[in-house]
């Protein structure tokens, strides 16, 4: 069964079947990103929420009716989704607030929720009969790509700006991948594999360009009601850089609402950095997000950096559609909820991976949030991918002589414990 019904542009609405276009709207290039739309009711005559009670499967293949992908075609070896959702009272009780969740997606195979989509890519690059595939990216999703490319042998060409942390460029090297550090920004990275994808004919996963990311994206947001057994929550905290997990994320809940799965909207708040926080403005100022203009971007959280956010059509009608927000912070604040969220539940994040608890705090403070609602916040990628930010937060660990003496007078400066 294939599912799709076609790929619907987002700037003029025109459909295409989906063998007659690979990425974009050939009207529109570049910008004319395209809607996967389903037929509902084929999927609905096969699949319910009885199938899912019953399914052992545990990964984002769970719901591989919803998912826009043939029958036949291969699931690479690494297991993608189902992740942990934690409730958290210790760090819902620090924020004063009654219900908080968790969704951890730093237990992706390659430590980010970009897994998600790179296995989407794989997927319709085995049913393209691709050689090669390719990425821009400002990490994560490079390293998602790297690792499930590793799995099934399937060379691939990466592009990178050189400033991204070392680990994410680690993990590029050790899965195998060709690794182009380019000069220049994501941006610059991103233009420069479309032109080579374009010369040298390779599958190209690149945000926002390639419409199946967001699909893949989207399970996350399966995930948080399933887990939460169809009871949703009232607000769901999102980091935000070019906008394709927001936007993925309201396209779950589109699909579950046209399922007749779900029946109340929760409110998407957008969280961003200050230092790259174009949505916000234009959302702030009620503009139109084709009247966003670039931006020179500069924040500690690499990942949600966008100068100009790709997927910002679906990230503000993510927001707007759902009656969300967006909120600004700061580097100073995305740094000091990396401990925050380490300490009050367990899971390390990264900088883009905490700020949505950063997005939190301040949704309170301005009265976004009310203290008696559900919320699920994501923590989107692993600590391990950037330490020296989360060592900045912390500090260095004492250093003592190797003696009993030197145990005693660092104890008598304090023991760290946790509040009962
Ligand atoms: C990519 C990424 C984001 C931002 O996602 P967008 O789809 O670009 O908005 C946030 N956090 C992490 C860890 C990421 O890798
Ligand atoms: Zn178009």
């Amino acid at each position: 069964m294939q599912p799709i019904k076609h790929l619907k542009c987002l700037l003029c609405g025109h459909e295409y079947g989906p063998e007659e276009v690979r990425y974009v709207c050939p009207k529109h290039g570049n910008e004319g990103i395209l809607d996967v739309q389903y037929d509902y009711d084929l999927i609905a005559s096969t699949f319910s929420q009885n199938d899912l009670n019953r399914s052992t499967e545990d990964s984002l293949w769970r719901y591989r009716p919803l998912l826009p992908v043939a029958s036949d075609t291969p699931v690479p070896p690494l297991k993608v989704g189902w992740t942990p959702l934690y409730s958290s009272h210790r760090l819902a009780g620090l924020l004063g607030i009654k219900n908080l969740w968790v969704k951890d997606e730093t237990r992706e195979p390659t430590g980010s929720l970009k897994d998600r989509a790179s296995v989407m890519a794989i997927m319709k690059a085995q049913e393209n009969s691709a050689e090669v595939i390719t990425t821009a990216s400002t990490g994560n999703a490079a390293a998602a790509l790297s690792g499930l490319c590793a799995s099934i042998q399937l060379p691939n060409v990466i592009f990178v700006p050189a400033s991204a942390p070392e680990a994410k460029i680690a993990q590029l090297m050790v899965y195998g991948s060709t690794v182009l550090l380019v000069e220049g920004t994501y941006d610059d990275a991103f233009d420069l594999c479309l032109e080579s994808a374009q010369v040298y004919g390779w599958y190209i996963r690149n945000t926002a360009y390639n419409p199946y990311m967001t699909e893949g994206k989207k399970t996350v947001l399966y995930e948080i009601y399933e887990q939460l057994e169809w009871e949703g929550p009232d607000v769901i905290i999102v980091p935000v850089g070019d906008g394709c997990i927001i936007g993925g994320i309201h396209k779950g809940l589109k699909d579950l609402f046209a399922l007749g799965w779900i029946r109340k909207m929760p409110r998407l708040i957008g969280v961003q950095a200050s230092g790259s926080a174009s949505l916000c403005q234009a959302w702030e100022k009620g503009l139109d997000p084709s009247e966003i203009k670039p931006i020179e971007v500069k924040t500690i959280a690499d990942s949600m950096a966008a100068g100009l956010p790709r997927d910002r059509i679906k990230a503000m009608r993510a927001v707007r559609e759902t009656g969300g927000a967006f909120v600004i912070v700061t580097d100073e604040e995305i740094l000091q909820a990396i401990p925050t969220l380490a300490r009050g539940c367990g899971v390390f994040a990264e900088p883009a991976g905490a700020s949505s608890l950063a997005g939190l705090f301040k949704a309170i403070q301005t009265g976004l949030v009310r203290p008696e609602e559900r919320i699920v916040i994501l923590a989107t990628g692993s600590g391990l991918k950037d330490i020296s930010s989360a060592m900045q937060a912390t500090g260095k660990p004492k250093r003592i002589q190797a003696s009993l003496k030197a145990v005693q007078a660092a104890l008598d400066n304090g023991l760290f414990l946790y509040k009962k």
